[in-house]
């Protein structure tokens, strides 16, 4: 009998549930941007005295945060970039939900060692 490693995968052996999962990745790897993250959105003050912010009217900022070799790090997102970093992390959520759906198929063939 082969070793496990040396089974190829072949799609239509594939239950299709698992062939669901796999073409929405390859529809996302093919279509999306990419960005792992948390979106804060903070208000600060210019310290202008003659600016709304003095008023009470806050100025926003949209702030990306990450963790990156074990520290958190965070960058500014212009205006101009909102809605393609709003995207780009939503479909990094959604390609990471789909990877574990997937992982979880390979899990349960571990499992009940079925190749
Ligand atoms: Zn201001």
């Amino acid at each position: 009998m082969k070793d496990p490693i040396d089974l190829p995968l072949h799609r239509s052996g594939l239950p299709p549930s698992e062939r669901r999962f796999r073409s929405r990745i390859a529809q996302l790897a093919s279509s999306q941007w990419f960005l792992r993250g948390t979106l804060s959105e903070r208000f600060r003050k210019c310290g202008k005295s003659n600016c709304r912010c003095a008023q009470g009217d806050p100025h926003k900022s949209l702030y990306l945060v990450q963790s990156h070799a074990g520290r958190p790090r965070q960058i500014c997102v212009p205006k101009v970039w909102e809605q393609r970093v709003r995207q780009a992390v939503a479909g990094y959520q959604q390609m990471q939900q789909l990877i574990e759906e997937v992982s979880e198929l390979e899990w349960d063939r571990l499992r009940e060692r079925k190749r």
